[in-house]
């Protein structure tokens, strides 16, 4: 018998129909003698519908009720599970984050979860009941406030739920049967890992690949829990109840990476679309320029990533590139405008239609010449590269959105990663 924490994505639980076929993946574990809590999402869509309402009303919100309304999502759906799974014959309730309680903090929009206290859900779990949690929310205890975790949080609510209540697994289902080598709806000759370690994990979430939120990987990686990622979609009485025995047999587990026999030097190609480039035009070469520009931007909660100074010509002059999340364009130009008298640049360009690609493998510490060969594939098919960032196991480009998809396609073939 285990301890299962089982998770499902908007798409699982996108209709009644569905929430039906997730009770049925329940109900094999609890007759197959598990002691089951199950977190849901919003119904898919349902989320962006909200947050889309909350912009209408006003652009410029208040993040405690924004909170408010895009948590209710995960409340439908928790209750309509437990409802089909008393159904079918199966003891469940349904608890929202202030419940249990969920702890957050106050960085509402984007909540980290600070503790979960598990002893009303375990005492349920051993009487034999299902608890159905709602994922993506918590309660900030200070002002007993709704705080939710960001897109994607219910994949780290699964996480930290199953670490507070010492789950043997937790697993996360999906519209897709693992994780790939890349995105298998983008690249179709991608190919289903049967482990991936958590550091790769944490690079492919970070870098663009949504299939489990970075905050949840990072949670996984501290506590070594183990996470498997699988399909809400295979028909739940064809699969076999979870047991250390079979948790092997399908999905993909992210797991240390001592437990990978077979590492390559590349396994994983990641894209990420929200990337915007920023250029000043013109600025001295000397000392502290570089501090006159990232400090004003860090004051101001703005996230750099890729930096890139051209080399001056004059011995004066040069040109400074570098990326910001798109939803932060707007307001590192409004800061960098209103300095522009102390840091003395000409002018500033910006473009959001770049993206950044990148190619992540933990081989790589021990394989010299993995960022040259890319270079040269991506040169070869005439695609320009506008800045460089590498870090012991990952490479990562920014290039012309445009390019996207030849890139990845380009490089999964490049490193030997395409299904024969
Ligand atoms: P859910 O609603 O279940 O949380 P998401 O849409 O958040 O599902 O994540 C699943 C999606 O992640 C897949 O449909 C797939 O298109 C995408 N994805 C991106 N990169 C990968 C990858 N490397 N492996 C598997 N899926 C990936
Ligand atoms: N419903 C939330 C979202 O769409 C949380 C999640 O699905 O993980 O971002
Ligand atoms: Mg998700």
């Amino acid at each position: 018998m285990a301890l299962i924490v089982m998770k499902f994505g908007g798409t699982s639980v996108a209709n009644v129909e569905r929430i039906k076929n997730v009770a049925r993946h329940v109900k094999r574990e609890i007759d197959g003698g598990n002691k089951v809590a199950v977190v849901v999402s919003a119904m898919s869509g349902a989320t962006n519908q909200l947050v889309a309402w909350v912009r209408e009303a006003s652009l410029l919100h208040d993040a405690r009720e924004y909170d408010a309304i895009v948590a209710s999502g995960e409340q439908v759906t928790a209750g309509l599970l437990a409802i089909c799974l008393q159904a079918i014959g199966v003891g469940a309730r349904s608890w929202q984050g202030w419940q249990i309680p969920v702890l957050a903090d106050n960085a509402h929009g984007s909540a980290r979860i600070k503790g979960i206290d598990g002893t009303k859900l375990i005492e349920r779990l051993n009487s034999g009941e299902v608890a159905v949690v709602t994922g993506f929310q918590g309660i900030e205890p200070e002002r007993q406030r709704i705080a939710t975790f960001g897109r994607g949080g219910s994949d780290t609510s699964a996480v930290a739920l199953a670490i507070a209540l010492k789950a043997d697994i937790c697993d996360i289902y999906t519209d897709v049967d693992g994780i790939y080598t890349t995105d298998p709806r983008i690249v179709p000759k991608a190919q289903r890992m049967a482990k991936v370690s958590y550091e790769e994990m944490l690079e492919m979430a970070s870098l663009g690949s949504k299939v489990l939120q970075t905050r949840s990987v990072e949670l996984a990686m501290v506590h070594t829990l183990r996470t498997r990622v699988l399909s809400s979609f295979a028909a739940p009485e064809s699969m076999k109840p979870t047991t250390p025995d079979t948790w092997g047999e399908t999905g993909t587990i992210v797991c240390s990476e001592e437990e990978i026999v077979e590492q390559q030097v590349v396994s994983g190609i990641a894209c990420a679309k929200g990337e915007a480039k920023v250029t000043l035009l013109k600025i001295e070469d000397k000392p502290g320029v570089a501090a006159s520009v990232f400090g004003p931007l860090a004051d101001a909660n703005v996230n750099v990533d890729m930096i890139v100074q051209n080399l001056s010509s004059d011995g004066r002059h040069t040109d400074m590139t570098f990326t910001v999340d798109e939803t932060e364009l707007a307001r590192a130009l409004d800061v960098l405008k209103g300095v522009q008298k102390q840091i003395g640049y000409f002018d500033i360009k910006s473009s959001a239609d770049v993206v950044k690609v990148s190619v992540i493998g933990v081989g790589m510490r021990s394989h010299a010449g993995v960022a040259a060969m890319m270079f040269k594939a991506l040169a070869a098919k005439g695609i320009n590269i506008l800045a460089i960032t590498t870090s012991e196991i990952k490479i990562s480009v920014l290039i012309d959105a445009v390019y996207a998809e030849l890139a990845v396609r380009t490089l999964h073939t490049l490193y030997g990663l395409d299904k024969t």
